[in-house]
């Protein structure tokens, strides 16, 4: 049985685990959820799962439900619960589905503690790549992708010898706004950015596929899973989300994962790895789907996919300004405090200013982490 803690289970990613789980009960114990502030579906995962430990954002939200808690489950918060949840409530397989670099220091600790990681959470490998991949492999701990595109990777390389792989190839979708110009990019809601054609995921997310930030993040954290150089990782778009990503190998061959777009596919196969189990995902139909399409990837259409090469190509501590500066522009997008283009704007201005560290430790990313934001919520 795997004993399974969720961090950011009330999100997307951590409730489609919990569904996952629930498909095949006997197989899993859950032994802790991590969430922020969503206590009331907190408490019901709780009350399903009877975890050993829960943890919320605050000591206020802590108190508030500590009373409704199944005998038996304690309750932590902050930063702290995060890592009583990751690393010490006896789990030996810890989903990592925080957003943000929130999620960092409770994935080091899990893999300080020997517990294998779903890697859900990308920013983590953007920031500290180099500390979580060394950590993970000095420690023997396996770290198994969860986003689509590295879940698919992972498949397309499983058995191969890694020193024949020519390129990987990331799809891209192309975000909720891939038919429309620059120009009309200006004046675009809330609203129209959060409408993906093809995935149903968080708002943060959403907002970061129509601005190819996604993709960029993906690309770097593809640097990392798979140690590639980043000549070696391209994107495609790839508007039918039905192609997950692919490999070239040295004899011109192309592998590729395949499959309709449903997050309980690489969620559960990192979960059951190497075996494959049954899904609830709906089978592929090929021939309905009729034809799949790839375009050039345009980097003047997506300045912040070539921001991204630019910063994980820099190293050091640019990674960590591209990703913190995107999160603060985008949760000001989100309040409706700046435009949509404002997004690539201020990651643009605070890359072009950073003087990058090279092999930063913790202290010195988390220090660059919040200076970025500070700055980022105060530009124009
Ligand atoms: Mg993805």
């Amino acid at each position: 049985m795997m004993k399974l803690a969720v961090l950011g289970s009330t999100g997307s990613i951590g409730s489609q685990t919990l569904d996952v789980v629930s498909r095949d009960p006997g197989r899993y114990e859950i032994t802790g959820l991590a969430a922020g502030t969503n206590v009331g579906l907190l408490l019901e995962q709780a009350k399903r799962w009877k975890p050993k430990v829960v943890s919320v954002a605050t000591k206020e939200l802590a108190e508030q439900i500590r009373i409704d808690l199944p005998p038996g489950t304690r309750v932590a918060y902050g930063e702290q619960g995060l890592i009583e949840v990751a690393a010490e409530s006896g789990a030996d397989f810890a989903m990592c589905a925080l957003i943000g670099s929130v999620g960092l220091k409770s994935t080091l600790a899990a893999i300080d503690a020997g517990v294998s990681i779903g890697l859900a959470n990308k920013e983590t490998l953007v920031t500290a790549g180099h500390i979580v991949m060394k950590r993970a492999a000095d420690k023997g701990v396996a770290i198994y992708p969860i986003d689509s595109e590295h879940s698919a990777i992972f498949q397309c390389l499983n058995g191969e010898d890694r020193r024949a792989v020519k390129r990987l190839i990331l799809t891209a979708s192309g975000g909720s706004f891939r038919d429309r110009t620059r120009d009309e990019l200006a004046s675009v809601t809330v609203e129209d950015a959060l409408k993906h054609p093809n995935w149903s995921m968080g708002a943060k997310i959403t907002i970061d596929s129509a601005t190819m930030v996604n993709k960029g993040l993906e690309v770097i954290e593809a640097h990392w899973l798979f140690d590639l150089p980043y000549d070696k990782i391209e994107v495609v778009l790839h508007p039918e989300s039905i192609v997950h990503s692919m490999v070239e190998f040295a004899d011109t061959s192309v592998i590729a994962q395949l499959g309709n777009p449903d997050m309980r596919v690489p969620i559960q196969y990192a979960l059951t790895y190497p075996q494959r189990q049954p899904s609830p995902a709906s089978p592929l139909d090929l021939v309905k789907a009729g034809a799949l399409h790839f375009r050039e990837m345009n980097f003047a259409r997506y300045p912040c996919l070539r921001m991204a090469y630019e910063a994980g190509r820099a190293g050091g501590t640019a990674p960590t300004v591209f990703n913190a500066a995107n999160e603060v522009a985008v949760a000001r997008f989100l309040k409706g405090e700046i435009p949509f283009l404002a997004i690539e704007t201020i990651i643009e201005r605070l890359l072009a200013k950073h003087v990058a560290t090279a092999d930063p430790d913790l202290d010195a990313i988390l220090d660059v982490d919040a200076q970025t934001r500070a700055e980022a919520a105060a530009l124009k």
